[in-house]
This record gives structure tokens, sequence and C-alpha cells, in this order.
């Protein structure tokens, strides 16, 4: 039997690029030695208060607005009621859809192998990291820094047919998420954590009806997103093999945890077993009226997004989807690129000079395009002295590789070694009348067709001068010789 997939996401993701935690002043930051980073709220000392972060608060409902969502007139919280050790309150701070979260009904357009897809978001909402605990032989330690970071939990509608599907959509959001400068969003650092929702249907069924939809199983903490792509495919086999044997109608709605060691996931609970959090509104919190004024302020901060990035400079400047999409891969990238064309640089000549040196040089080296010395203007000043044609690209090349080496400008190394490209008629010409005596019969076999020979007698004036010759003229002399 052929069969549909139908999975949702719940993506977390930690707000990195706040200074201080969502209701405390400690710091929010990451690799700081453990328990450093803490003030009594977020131990749950008695008597202490939580005080609502603004900043986490803004960049939250960029994040909304960027997927298109509702924002709600008043901002509240609620209680998630729980015991673990790595939540010294018994209760988390959260956002449910009652009242309202801080985002509801959205949708994000994504590109998943060159094709736009469009995903429905069910909500987002904004509230606290719990500690982390990390476990030995006999002892478990507590590090409660992580304790009260704030933390975007995206919820969509199970609109993903494939692991490739939601994998994209991820790495969309990651990278909005770093565009907007909401988060690093790095999963290294812990801070994406993803719920992976699946389940199979006959694929002659309506799939707009929710009544044709499978029993789903929901697959908890899945850290990274190739941990994703594998935890889906293997519930997609699962959950096919259980189908055929006859078991899968009868089956419980279940919750699994994914197990990277075996590639497998693990049976956690039924639906049955659900925990009740017994919500409630915090009362600690005042609930917040929205001032229009400042939502249509965010609005207007909303940095153009990776995908918009791409659209243009493949549209506009000409470039290729390889290349766009390189260069876009990165927030920095793409700054770095456009401000080199903001000094009249042609988006294609920066491009090409991006994309083949200076990511060429980062990648190898595992560096951040801000790391390097060689700075937009130095780069552009350098391409428009080759352009000028001062210089050859041979010559422009060695020179860029090095100013990334030596930390120099290009414009010095220019000028302290006295390149310059041979551009003068009489010296060209001297070098091209050697290389016809060098090669008396290359006369011959042009007049009998061989005209590839122009450019073999080109790579020899090249050679001659080490690359310093202005090949345009080079080619001119020879051609003129040849006819002769
Ligand atoms: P729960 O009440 O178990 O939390 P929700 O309705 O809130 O379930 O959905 C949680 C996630 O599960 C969402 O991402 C949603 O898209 C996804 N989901 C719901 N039903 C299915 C299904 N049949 N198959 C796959 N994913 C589903
Ligand atoms: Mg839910």
């Amino acid at each position: 039997m052929e069969y549909k997939v139908l999975i949702g996401l719940e993506m977390h993701c930690e707000i990195s690029k706040t200074n201080t935690k969502v209701f405390s002043s400690a710091k929010n930051g990451y690799n700081n030695a453990p328990n450093t980073n803490i003030r009594p709220v977020d131990m749950a000392f008695p008597g202490t208060l939580p005080v609502l972060n603004k900043e986490a608060v803004k960049k939250a409902l960029m994040a909304s607005m960027m997927l298109s969502c509702t924002q709600p007139e008043y901002l509240c919280f609620e209680r998630k009621n729980y015991y673990y050790p790595d939540l010294p309150k018994g209760y988390q701070i959260t956002q449910e859809t009652k009242p309202a979260p801080i985002g509801m009904y959205g949708k994000l357009v994504y590109e998943c192998k060159d094709e736009l897809k469009t995903v429905r978001i069910n909500n987002i909402h904004l509230e606290e990291d719990a500690a982390s605990t990390d476990h030995y032989t006999s002892v478990s330690k507590i590090d409660y820094n992580r304790a009260g970071v704030p933390l975007l939990e995206l919820v969509t509608e199970p609109d993903f047919r494939s692991a490739e599907e939601a994998v994209a959509f991820l790495e969309t959001m990651r990278s909005n998420y770093q565009y907007a400068d909401i988060s690093e969003a790095d999963s290294k650092k812990g801070q994406i954590r993803c719920d992976v929702n699946v389940s199979i249907m006959e694929a002659s069924l309506d799939e707009s009806n929710p009544e044709n939809w499978g029993t789903k199983v929901e697959v908890k903490n899945v850290n990274s997103f190739g941990g994703v792509r594998d935890a889906i495919n293997y519930e997609i086999k699962r959950q096919i093999e259980l189908k055929e044997n006859g078991t899968y109608d009868s089956m419980e709605q279940q919750t699994r945890r994914w197990d990277e060691e075996s590639g497998t996931t693990i049976y956690m609970r039924d639906k049955v077993d659900a925990i009740d959090y017994k919500y409630f509104i915090d009362p600690n919190i005042p609930k917040l009226k929205l001032d229009p004024l400042w939502l249509e302020e965010i609005r207007k901060e909303i940095p153009v997004l990776a995908f918009e990035r791409k659209q243009k400079y493949m549209q506009e400047y000409g470039l290729s989807n390889y290349d766009a999409t390189n260069l876009v891969k990165e927030k920095e990238i793409s700054e770095y690129y456009e401000e080199c064309i903001s000094y009249g640089v042609s988006p294609k000549s920066a491009c090409n000079w991006i994309t083949s040196i200076i990511l060429g040089h980062i990648n190898k080296y595992e560096l951040k395009i801000t790391d390097i010395f060689v700075t937009p203007k130095m780069l552009a000043d350098l391409i428009q002295v080759l352009e000028k044609g001062d210089i050859s690209s041979k010559q422009a090349k060695e020179v860029l590789y090095d100013s990334l080496k030596e930390d120099k400008e290009p414009l010095k190394i220019i000028e302290e070694k006295g390149i310059r490209q041979i551009g003068n008629d009489e010296e060209i010409l001297k070098i091209v009348k050697e290389v016809f005596v060098e090669n008396k019969e290359a006369k011959e076999q042009y007049k009998s067709g061989k005209t590839n020979i122009v450019d073999f007698l080109v790579g020899q004036v090249m050679k001659k001068t080490r690359g310093k010759a202005n090949p345009a003229m080079a080619m001119q002399f020879i051609k003129e010789e040849l006819e002769r």
C-alpha cells in the first residue's frame, strides 16, 4: 500500500541575544563556569519575584511577526507545574494557547530542493528554559546557568510530508533567527531542540480532513537536524511495519525519545499517562497590554531575511542559485557582500571574489568572515585597481591571498612590491616577438586552421612575464602577428 506521512514540529530555540534572562537580571550567557549566571529568583528562593525582560519580549514579538502570526492584545504568562531537579520552582513559566501566546496562526514559506513550500504555524510562545543536568556514574550535577534563559517554542501544523521538508524548514528558521539577531541558534550549544510528531495514513485518503490522520507518535528532544531527519525516517519505517502487521490503527498516541546511539526511537509513555500540568496564569507577572505603536516599531526593525536576499541576488544581480545560496548562508557574509557592492563594485565581480577566495579562505581555516583582516572596502579597492587594468587578475589574486595571510592592506602590498601589469606596448610586443621566434611553426599552424594556437601563444607570453602582461593586449599583438 502507498502511504502519506504527516509531520509536525515543535521547535525550541533559546533567545541567546539578550543580555539577561527572561525573568531575572542574571546574565544570559553560554560557557560560563557552572552556577555563576544566577540570581536568587532563578533558584526559586522564597520572596523573590520575576521581572519580565522587555528585550526578550521584543525579540519574541519579532519572531512572531516574521512568521506572519497575530500578536495578542495582552501578554500573559502561565505556570506549567511539574517537578524535576532542573526546575527549582516546581513549575516552568510559559504560555499555553489560553489566553494567547506571543504569536498565533501564521505561516512560513521555505525552500526545499529548489521548490517553495508553505507550512502553517499553529503558535509561537515565550517561556523560560530549565537548568541543565549532567549525569555521572554515581552523581548528577545541576547547572542553573541555563535556568531562566528565554526560550521560544514554535509549533507547526502537521504540514511536512518528508524528513527533507522538516529539515529544510528548521534550517530556514535557524537562519531567520540569526538574521534577526534573536539567537545564534547553534545546536552545538544546545540552543535548538525539537520534538518531532509523525504519523502515516493511506495515500488515497484526503489529508485535509483530520479524521483521516493516523495516530501520531511524538519523539521528544531531538537535538540536531541530522537527528530530526533520522528520527523521522526511522518512525516512518517503523509505523509502516505496524500498519502492515495490522497493529498501527489500534495504537495509542504515544511519546518516544530519540536514541542517537542506536539510531532508534524508544517508548516513553502513552497519552493516557500524560502528565497533568495544571496550567494557571502566573499571579506574579502582571498582564501587559502591548502598545500597537511599539509593535509597529518592531515590525519596521525586521531585517531583510535570507530568502528575500537570495531572490534579489538572483533576479537583480543575475547571480546563480548556487552563488546566491552561498552568499546568504550567513548574515555576516551577505552583509560583507552588500557592503562591497556599495563601494561601486559590480555585484558579479564582488560575488566571484568572495565566493572563490574569501569563502575558500574562511572555510579552510574555520574562520568567520568578521574575523578576517580584509574588509569589504579593501576588497572593493583591489577589485577596482584590477578593473582599471593596473594589475592582472593573477596578480590581484596573489595580492588578496597575501593580504589575508599577512594582515596587510591589498593596496599597500601593491605599492610596496611595485606590482603592476605590463601594459606597455613596446614591452609586450618585444615578448610577443620572442614567443614567435621560439614557436616558428605557429603561423603555419594558424593558417592551416588551428586557431586555438592563439590561446597557447598568449599563455606563453603570460608565462614569460610571470602573469604580469595584460592578456588582452598580448592577444591583440599575437593576432596581428599571425594575420601578417
Ligand atoms: P498534543 O495535544 O499532543 O500536544 P497538538 O495538537 O498540540 O498535540 O500537536 C502537537 C504537534 O503534533 C504539532 O506540531 C502538530 O502539528 C503535530 N500533530 C498533530 N497531529 C498529528 C498527526 N496526526 N501527525 C503528525 N503530527 C501531528
Ligand atoms: Mg501540544
